[in-house]
């Protein structure tokens, strides 16, 4: 089962999902973007989060 990145907006089987400190929205995170650091924004809040 695949799920689309938020930071990167990618279909992955990799990934790691955490809710949004603010609003309590689920992020997905893909492999590539965890490891590079990218930034993630809430879709739902507009939240920036390391
Ligand atoms: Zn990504
Ligand atoms: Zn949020």
């Amino acid at each position: 089962m695949t799920k689309r990145c938020t930071t990167c907006g990618r279909e992955t089987s990799k990934y790691v999902t955490f809710k949004c400190p603010v609003c309590g929205e689920t992020i997905v995170r893909c492999e590539t973007c965890r490891a590079k650091g990218n930034e993630w924004v809430c879709p739902s809040c507009g939240f920036v989060g390391p």
